[in-house]
């Protein structure tokens, strides 16, 4: 914490901003972290001051597209106006107190950044749910959760009906539509007609302001606490900085409302810096959308995930010439260096890889300027001690495998989660020694760049090698015929187990003899890998399954194989 951010120094605005200045000492470890702090009312509402005394640039805060013409463009004060009239009808109307929890399932739309603010101002712990969910899984959230109201639109209401009998606490629906609905709150009337007449709660800075629930790509998806320390103030105190964004700057992440990574990209982390959140509705995502987005919009950031970057290389990119686009990121599962090379290839930009978790935010990071080393995570995030560790948490020289971990002994990093909800037996299990363990595992290098290898149980064991499927599904990918694949461990009467591929074709590959494809594609990743790590089985599917933030399921595939499902 010693030297003050970036966009501290080069920006005249931030600099002028008691934003900044009023953190310094704490930044510089002189001062003890303040014991109240509020996103909405200690970050947002001085934007709107810093905004009013013209020291802003004069982007939007808030920039809304739906693709068809329809536009929102919000300032830091309008923001701050339509929020509190949000919080209005969240504890007037709602009867919803400080510390009561809300699970918000709605696609990309302006309401979801609005109630978003308006849980801050009045306390209301917020947990964001994805648009795909069916009944059963809304089910499992708002029993796990005990939440006493769930905000939603048209699609999901008649799925939250037909299980809401079986959840005792809840209370209150509300929905976001233009029409009304038996049983429920209307969100939008009741929104037109509220003041803006508001005072945001205090809070500490340790209370709560998100559950999320994780991916649940190895089971049932886990209840993470994050709190106004550990997504608002967090990005305050960094001196060097993932997405290093100024006033000026645009950003557009792709995410699903209901993933951690649209809080922490499109609204937490920028909104610190007082930039621009682009957010396009995009009710599929489809390259064409994407790929007009950005030639018709100024951003200059995008943050998405993996896949997203493997559909954009699959076009031709020639037609296209982005506006302003700068800076890419992607995380959340692993980046195939060849998608980077296509993408650099064809639109001179590099990929930014970060490396996270729900738990935990962003650990790892390749941050703007830093060599990029293809295939690797980057170095360890502000705050982050990242280590490899052993099962004993002994830290491991560089090269060697282990367990990705995260010193958490003595002082708990800044962004890490407070708690597994309900659960301190897991939130238990999670430490080992001095470390958080990740489940993951991975190597650092002698520069301190990480490696990602697999999830703990991806790894496949054949004939005593350890095989890290992501390596193979890198070197599949590298072949013109594979769009995606998956890579898990198969049973074989020799070997114990075998590498299995599963591969999806390129729509622009046509290929009759399939099984000579096969046998073309096992001796690419000979060629392009270590020979012991070719996929003796090959299964061409038309889809991967995946979870509903998009990441492959290879749980689901690896239990198929061994006939466990
Ligand atoms: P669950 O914990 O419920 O099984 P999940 O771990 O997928 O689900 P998230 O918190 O969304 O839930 O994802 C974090 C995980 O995603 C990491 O532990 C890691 O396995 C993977 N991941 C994230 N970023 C990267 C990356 N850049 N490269 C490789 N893997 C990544
Ligand atoms: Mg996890």
């Amino acid at each position: 914490l010693k030297s003050p951010c970036r966009a501290f120094h080069e920006h005249p605005g931030l600099r002028a901003s008691d934003l900044y200045s009023q953190y310094e000492s704490v930044r510089r470890g002189a001062q003890e972290m303040p014991k109240y702090f509020n996103f909405a009312s200690d970050v947002l509402d001085k934007w709107s001051e810093i905004e009013k005394a013209g020291k802003r640039p004069s982007n939007p805060a808030f920039w809304w597209v739906n693709g068809k013409g329809g536009e929102v463009k919000w300032s830091f004060e309008e923001l701050g106006f339509l929020s509190r009239k949000a919080a209005n009808v969240l504890t007037k109307v709602c009867g919803l107190q400080k510390g009561d929890r809300v699970i918000v399932i709605l696609p990309r739309v302006p309401e979801w950044w609005l109630v978003n603010v308006a849980c801050m101002r009045a306390g209301i712990v917020l947990i964001p749910g994805i648009s795909q969910l069916t009944a059963k899984d809304i089910l499992y959230r708002l029993q796990a959760s005990k939440a006493t109201c769930i905000i939603t639109n048209d699609t999901l209401a008649p799925a939250v009906d037909s299980v809401a009998s079986e959840c005792q606490f809840l209370k209150t629906k509300l929905i976001v539509s233009k029409g009304s609905r038996e049983g429920w709150l209307n969100f939008t009337e009741l929104f037109k007609n509220q003041s803006a007449d508001h005072s945001c709660v205090k809070t500490r800075i340790q209370d709560p302001v998100c559950i999320f629930f994780t991916s649940g790509t190895t089971g049932f998806p886990k209840m993470v606490e994050h709190s106004q320390s550990s997504l608002g103030f967090r990005p305050l105190l960094s001196e060097r900085y993932w997405l290093d964004l100024t006033a000026s700057d645009i950003i557009w992440s792709t995410a699903d409302t209901g993933w951690i990574v649209t809080s922490l990209a499109s609204l937490f982390d920028p909104w610190v810096f007082g930039s621009c959140i682009f957010v396009h509705h995009l009710p599929q995502i489809e390259s064409a959308t994407i790929l007009n987005t950005l030639s018709r919009h100024p951003v200059g950031t995008l943050v998405g995930a993996p896949t997203l970057f493997r559909m954009l290389v699959q076009n031709d990119l020639s037609s296209y010439k982005f506006m302003n686009l700068k800076h890419c990121v992607s995380g959340g599962e692993p980046l195939n260096p060849e998608v980077m090379e296509q993408w650099k290839s064809k639109t001179g930009l590099d990929i930014h890889e970060i490396y996270g978790q729900t738990e935990m935010g962003i650990i790892c990071s390749v941050f703007k300027g830093m060599k990029i080393k293809p295939g690797s995570m980057g170095k360890a995030a502000p705050f982050y001690d990242v280590q490899i560790v052993d099962k004993n948490a002994n830290i491991l020289p560089p090269g060697q495998e282990g367990e990705i971990a995260v010193r958490s002994k003595p002082i708990r990093p800044l962004g890490f989660f407070s708690k597994y909800v309900d659960n301190p037996k897991k939130t238990a299990a999670s430490e080992r020694g001095d470390f958080f363990v990740t489940g993951d595992k991975g190597t650092m290098d002698e520069d301190g760049y990480f490696w990602f290898i697999g999830r703990d149980d991806d790894i496949i064991i054949s004939s005593g090698y350890r095989i890290g499927p992501f390596e193979v599904e890198s070197a599949l990918i590298e072949h013109p015929a594979v769009a995606e694949t998956a890579v898990v461990s198969s049973p074989d009467p020799l070997r114990g187990e075998v590498v299995k591929a599963f591969v999806v074709l390129s729509s622009t590959f046509s290929c009759g003899d399939l099984k000579s494809l096969a046998h073309e594609l096992q001796e690419h990743v000979k060629k392009t890998t270590a020979p012991y790590k070719y996929p003796r089985k090959m299964e061409f599917v038309q889809q991967l399954p995946k979870t509903v933030t998009g990441k492959i399921k290879r749980n689901e595939l690896r239990d198929k194989e061994w006939g466990r499902m």
